[in-house]
């Protein structure tokens, strides 16, 4: 999962764009970049590093990011080490100039990849699977373009749209995945389209200020970096369209596809986007504050017949604040702050130091023993993987003095891998891979664990459908070409 951003028709773009990433860094933090286009020198201006977005640039870089055109990326690693030469943005130099960023994974990157090198002579530059996206659609575009001739390439946006979207249907062609992209096209204008089922999101804000010669387009993530660059949300972009504003700010939409099946990922609701954001008009605060509500609702009834005694709730900061609110309330039980988050230790000092990511949790989480001694404690989680921050954190509890310590998981159990952008591994690290909700319970060391029905998860984002593969196994694309994927990631 990355966050991804495009604004276009602004002087300096790239500022309000770097401002726009800071809101998008829970998206991603292993990396940033981001890529300008500069119409008076007909020139790209690229500055990208490992590191948080407030880490990666400066303001005399972002001065040199000229041009009223540029995109941005915050980086989380799935495919490839996390080189250098892995961040995004990525540029080819044709046709035009094409700079791209994008948000997902592609299931068949190594057997496009493969295709690449075989049929096309392109030798891979880095190990991102944007980079085969980009040449894909790059190849499909050439031809295009190559076929007006001996009559110059078109000057008009409309005729490049057109070419542009017989690209991108290439592109949903050959590609197998999900994926949200954005573009820029040098001296021409900027792009954007989502997979055929829009698995992670896209929206689209407008601003307009006459002084600028027509309005201003913000593409993002998320709604919350719309409002906090006072761009007025227009919508989320539909899956199978492409959309494009040209140098003079037209907005162009075109659609690819006649059909598509929308099943966007239920766990940007449930744990990655911004609570303040709105993704497919469900707003993600109060779909977790339904999500701590539904699941309260099932612990009631599993009480009518076993009478588990609870004291308190706690969340589990951050994300699971919202839905342990409603949680408490539902149950008429006190929410207390049992853990506190130490917000002064960094990602990169505890993944880089001697301590690995397995003891994060006790670097980053501390009890407040006055308030767990002695107590019947209802933690609240949004998701259980690997099952080794829980079972630090209930170890935790006990240490602390806890009586008894049950979790409360506002996410059904994931028992298979997500290969569409989320860093789930293979089933066999899944801990409810095969084991039921009392087994996981045991084998962390809980006392119980609660997570919340499909049914209720459904019922809480309400949308007419949804990617749950990591849940029930059906995924939305084809994955045969996963196995390699999987080893090799
Ligand atoms: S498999 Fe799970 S995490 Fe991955 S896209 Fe689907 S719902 Fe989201």
């Amino acid at each position: 999962m990355c966050g991804i951003l495009g604004i276009s028709n602004i002087e300096n773009a790239a500022h309000s764009v770097y401002k726009g990433l800071l809101t998008l860094q829970h998206r991603g933090q292993d990396a940033a970049g981001i890529l300008s286009f500069n119409p008076r020198n007909e020139k790209f201006h690229l500055h990208k590093d490992c590191g948080l977005a407030a880490t990666v640039f400066d303001r005399e870089i972002i001065a040199g990011l000229q041009g009223n055109i540029a995109i941005g990326h915050t980086r989380y690693s799935t495919v490839g080490k996390g080189d250098k030469e892995d961040l995004q943005p990525l540029i080819l130099n044709h046709p035009f100039g094409l700079g791209m960023v994008h948000n997902g994974n592609l299931v068949n990157y190594f057997e496009k990849s493969r295709d690449l090198q075989e049929r096309e002579f392109r030798h891979p530059l880095t190990s991102n699977d944007l980079e085969v996206l980009q040449n894909i659609l790059s190849l499909s575009l050439i031809k295009e373009l190559a076929s007006t001739r001996p009559s110059p390439p078109p000057s008009s946006s409309e005729v490049l749209i057109t070419m542009l979207g017989r690209a991108v249907h290439e592109v949903y062609r050959e590609v197998s995945g999900a994926y949200a992209v954005i573009g820029i096209l040098a001296g021409k204008g900027m792009f954007a389209f989502r997979d055929p089922h829009g698995i992670r999101p896209l929206v689209l804000g407008k601003k307009n200020h006459p002084d600028e010669g027509g309005p201003a387009y913000c593409i993002a993530s998320e709604s919350t970096t719309l409002n906090f660059l006072n761009f007025d949300f227009v919508e989320d972009i539909p899956p199978g369209t492409l959309i494009f504003i040209d140098q003079n700010a037209n907005l162009f939409k075109k659609k690819i596809l006649a059909q598509v099946n929308e099943k966007p990922c239920m766990f940007e609701w449930v744990y990655f986007a911004s609570p303040e954001s709105t993704m497919a008009k469900r707003s993600v605060y109060t779909t977790r504050h339904n999500l701590g509500h539904l699941l309260a609702k099932q612990i009631t009834k599993l009480r009518e017949h076993e009478n588990f005694p609870l004291d308190v709730v706690a969340p589990i900061p951050d994300s699971s604040r919202i839905a342990a609110i409603s949680l408490a309330e539902t149950l008429k039980l006190p929410l207390r702050e049992l853990l506190i988050k130490n917000r002064y230790i960094q990602r990169s000092f505890i993944l880089n130091g001697q301590e690995n990511r397995e003891n994060a949790v006790e670097l980053k989480l501390s009890p407040v023993f006055s308030e767990i001694r002695g107590k019947n404690i209802l933690l609240v989680d949004d998701s259980i993987v690997r099952g080794t921050t829980s079972k630090r954190l209930v170890a935790m509890m006990r240490r602390a003095g806890a009586l008894r310590v049950y979790l409360a998981i506002t996410c059904p159990p994931i028992r298979f891998p997500c290969m569409l952008g989320l860093d789930f591994p293979s089933a066999n690290e899944l801990v409810a891979y095969k084991r039921s909700a009392d087994q996981v319970a045991q084998e962390i060391g809980a006392d119980k664990i609660i997570y919340l029905g499909q049914e209720d998860l459904k019922a809480a984002i309400n949308l007419p459908d949804l990617c749950m593969a990591c849940l029930d196994g059906n995924y939305p694309v084809d994955i045969t070409a996963s196995r390699e994927f999987q080893a090799r990631r």
